[in-house]
């Protein structure tokens, strides 16, 4: 199968056996051990439409990736395709628009953007693609005041589950396009897609950083900062503990911290005037709020861009209070197998929120990520018991769905989607792809 796989296409193809096969079949997140087919490295989107033919010839399923960012085990058994030479980009500013290739990251999209007073709806790493991004709902730095990255969706080309590439948008097929805002890779092979962008003329941006001990402080603030924000305002919390381990660097190796990100479009007075709360609640050892382009944007919170292995547990709640704050404190305020338990405040205007698309941005007001890094295999299933324990521990406030780009790699779509929605997905995957060649990370079954 691999051999005649591999004389159709231009780009590489590789198989169990094959030298780099073990290095290959992993994604992003090393903890998911995926065990593909094979993996298509596609040369352009002519290898796309060979690779889905070629499947659906042959009862085989096809699953696109990205970056794998978002990896779970829904892609053993599939023929993998990835699509990072896939990496034109293509700004319009006047219309302001770009065009991107299935293989195009946020960072080098941003890059693009710098001079143009624009941003795309990236999200917290610039490692991360477009594509895997929007089609997975997508949470930004400024989504506040512009909605999810699957609202910035304007079109896209894809292949079908019949292997033809074709150009989608709300005129053309309303429903396919729904579904793509937020129903992920179960529809098709994205080749590239076209997003809007947004005035970003003056980003201030950057992170305080304070002791532990100082948390509590800090957090209460945040809670009130929140509750007031301009709606241009976005703010991060976050309660890390860096491993004490030889790869850190010394001034944080085994430290524990409560940290601040910060970021808006325009207006910095209203950052400002948002932080000046915090500021006030503690002693920042770091205070890097400072303008930035849209390119150095991404840099803000130090993602690694490395593949690691982590594991992570969403939850939406509708206000931080004191006792909720206390509790978080509790689960991962100091050394804990969870490496960072992060907070986004989400919700701006109704009108940001892009009423009909799939996945929509939630209707909470704040989702917590727990994150725990797992540096070995043992330690893959303590930590994912401390993320459940975190879980457990914050469910008397967790209330409403998440985005499905939040989702971890044990959930499924309807932690994120409701029955109403998730039926209609469904009745199109059965149009669109009644054999069910296609595998997205979250599959409609
Ligand atoms: C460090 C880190 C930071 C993150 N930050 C954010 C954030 O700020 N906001 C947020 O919302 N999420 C975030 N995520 C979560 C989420 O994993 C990613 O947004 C998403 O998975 C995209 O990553 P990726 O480009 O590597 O996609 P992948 O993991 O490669 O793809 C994810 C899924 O998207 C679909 N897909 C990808 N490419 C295609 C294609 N060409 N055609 C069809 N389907 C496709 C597939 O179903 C695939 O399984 C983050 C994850 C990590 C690990």
């Amino acid at each position: 199968m691999i051999e005649e796989l591999r004389e159709s296409l231009a780009g590489r193809v590789v198989g169990p056996g094959d030298p780099d096969w073990e290095s290959v079949r992993t994604a992003w997140n090393l903890s998911i051990d995926q065990l593909p087919l094979a993996v298509v490295e596609a040369a352009g989107p002519a290898d796309v439409e060979h690779t889905v033919t070629f499947a659906a010839a042959r009862g085989l399923r096809v699953a696109a990736q990205a970056g794998g960012h978002g990896a779970t085990k829904s892609l053993n058994g599939t023929i993998v395709l990835r699509t990072n030479a896939l990496d034109d980009i293509w700004v319009d500013s006047e219309a302001r628009i770009a065009r991107v290739g299935a293989g195009v990251r946020f960072g080098a999209l941003q890059t693009a953007l710098d001079g143009t007073g624009l941003t795309s709806l990236l999200g917290s790493t610039g490692d991360v693609s477009v594509v895997g991004f929007c089609l997975g709902g997508g949470l930004s730095w400024f989504s506040r005041p512009y909605g999810s990255g699957a609202g910035s969706l304007r079109a896209v080309e894809l292949v079908d589950a019949s292997g033809s590439r074709r150009w989608i948008d709300d005129t053309t097929d309303s429903d396919l396009m729904w579904a793509l805002r937020g129903g992920g890779g179960n529809f098709g092979v994205v080749t590239s897609v076209e997003v809007e962008l947004f005035e970003a003329p003056e980003i201030t941006a950057g992170r305080l950083m304070f002791p532990i001990d100082q948390a509590e402080a800090v957090l209460t603030a945040y809670a009130s900062a929140t509750a007031t924000a301009a709606d241009h305002v976005t703010l991060w919390a976050y309660l890390t503990h860096f491993p004490d381990a030889p790869f850190m660097p010394e001034p944080i190796r085994g430290q524990s911290f409560c940290m601040i990100d910060a970021a808006a479009p325009f207006h910095p007075a209203a950052l400002e005037a948002a932080l000046a709360p915090i500021r006030a609640a503690g002693t920042a050892v770091v205070d890097s709020v400072a303008p930035q382009t849209s390119g150095s944007i991404a840099g803000i919170t130090q993602e690694p861009d490395e593949p690691t292995a982590c594991a992570v547990v969403p939850i939406s709640f509708d206000s931080l209070t004191p006792e909720l704050i206390g509790t978080l404190l509790k689960q991962v305020g100091g050394p804990s197998l969870v490496f960072q338990a992060q907070i986004r405040h989400l919700r701006a205007s109704t009108e940001a929120r892009h009423a009909g698309v799939a996945a929509v941005d939630p209707a909470a007001k704040y989702v917590l990520n727990g994150l725990a890094i797992v540096p070995t295999p043992e330690l893959q299933q303590p930590a994912v018991a401390a993320l459940h324990a975190l879980k457990e521990a914050l469910a008397p406030w967790a209330s409403g769905k998440l985005p499905p780009s939040f989702l971890g790699a044990e959930d499924s779509l309807a932690d994120s989607i409701g029955e109403q929605y998730l039926t209609r997905l469904r009745e199109i995957k059965q149009k669109v792809d009644p054999t069910g060649v296609l595998v997205g990370n979250y599959p409609l079954a």
